[in-house]
């Protein structure tokens, strides 16, 4: 079988199908790039798929609604996401992660939504809780004065997409997965119950019982000659990472939440005083400055040790939104024909799941040897 598309939901379709014992090809064209250590390869430049500039925030037990597909789905992500990163790490295979989300409160409104949410979540036995003002300024640094209250969220949190995507990419081939750096030009019918694919360097892959369409936004393109009116449409994001102008004590628990900006401290990276901020979400998929401006000062949060960070990387990407359907699109198109894509905001949440779905419905239609 072949996976098409290498962002981090093929990346998790290719790993588990192959871990359970099916033959996996993976294909895409950011696999090939020579002279780059596979992390960059996947992270990119500025201008980066939607995987390679997703902060990686998982907000699952935050999530507005306690019921239905998307709420089944991101606990079950989340629960995957624990156990997949506990299993690569005892096979030599480590992702930096930080536990724990703080959904500061801006507005009166959104304080009265947080206190509900816990009192709902609490029913369920989820160990969602409110910090008060008092609470919130013990933290270090300063969060923003105007932050009414907050809801902590000690499961959600955040992993590092381009550590995660190598780290599963690695293990997938110590499993035997296999990968070609190339781009699909096509997908055809190979003769009843099969498929073939036309990579763009002239290469013919045939004979496959199954595709996994993980495409992204190039998903719609590939699927037209087979009659498929599947509609994606772009919305972008930019990020920034900024480094404080003196290192100080980081005693937030995890990912901060702000106006609809994270804030995701990083000090793995090297330097303790560096930190993510992103993402915006601009219709389309050209960066607005103004909007930029916006991330840089963390949505007017007014602190003095953010505006005295100095920027030292920005970049954007395009998340894939389905026109008139709710993401993500889990559909077996034709037999043996899967698409999962369209994950829109929640892609390196909602990855484990997808690829979990996919696993379960090719099991269910191929009968084991
Ligand atoms: C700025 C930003 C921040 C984000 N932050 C978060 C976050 O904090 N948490 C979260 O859960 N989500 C976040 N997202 C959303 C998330 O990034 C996406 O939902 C997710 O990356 C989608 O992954 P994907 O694998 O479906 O697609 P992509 O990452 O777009 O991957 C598609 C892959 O397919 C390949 N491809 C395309 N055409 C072909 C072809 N013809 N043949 C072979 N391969 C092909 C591409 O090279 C690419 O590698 C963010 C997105 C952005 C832009």
């Amino acid at each position: 079988m072949a996976v098409v598309g290498a962002g981090v939901v093929g990346l998790c379709c290719a790993w588990l199908l192959q871990r359970k014992g099916h033959r996996v090809l993976l294909i895409d064209p950011s696999l090939a790039a020579p002279g780059l250590t596979q992390k960059h390869a996947l992270a990119g430049g500025s201008q980066r798929s939607g995987s390679g500039a997703a902060l990686g925030v998982l907000m699952a037990q935050v999530f507005h609604r306690s019921r239905g597909r998307a709420w089944n789905l991101r606990q079950q992500s989340l629960a995957l996401w624990h156990s997949w990163l506990q299993e690569l790490a005892e096979r030599g295979q480590p992702v930096s992660r930080r536990q724990g989300l703080l959904w500061l409160a801006a507005e009166p409104e959104e304080w009265q939504r947080q206190q509900a949410l816990v009192a709902e979540r609490q029913q369920l036995g989820l160990a969602l809780e409110l910090w008060d003002r008092e609470r919130l300024s013990t933290l270090q640094p300063a969060l923003p004065a105007g932050a009414i209250g907050a809801l902590h969220s000690p499961l959600d949190g955040q992993i590092d997409p381009p550590a995660a995507m190598a780290a599963l990419l690695a293990d997938g081939r110590d499993s035997g997965l296999t990968t070609a750096g190339q781009r699909v030009g096509a997908i055809e019918r190979d003769g009843p119950g099969r498929w073939r694919l036309l990579l763009e360097g002239g290469e013919v892959v045939a004979g496959l019982a199954h595709v996994v369409l993980t495409a992204g936004l190039a998903s719609p393109a590939l699927l037209q000659s087979l009659g498929s009116s599947l509609a994606m449409e772009p919305v972008l994001g930019q990020a920034l990472a900024l480094r404080r102008s003196a290192p100080g004590p980081w005693t937030w628990p995890g990912v901060a939440v702000w106006r609809g900006l994270n804030l995701v401290p990083r000090p793995d990276l090297g330097a303790e005083a560096t930190f993510w901020l992103g993402a915006t979400l601009e219709a389309g998929s050209r960066a607005d400055p103004d909007q930029q401006a916006r991330l840089r000062h963390w949505g007017d949060a007014g602190l003095d040790w953010l505006e005295q960070a100095s920027v030292v990387e920005a970049w954007q990407g395009c998340r894939a939104r389905p026109v008139g359907r709710p993401a993500p699109l889990h559909e077996q198109l034709q037999p043996g024909l899967w698409l999962v894509s369209g994950h829109y905001r929640n892609g390196v949440l909602l990855a484990p799941a997808s690829a979990a779905w996919v696993l379960e419905q090719i099991e269910q239609t191929t009968p084991r040897p």
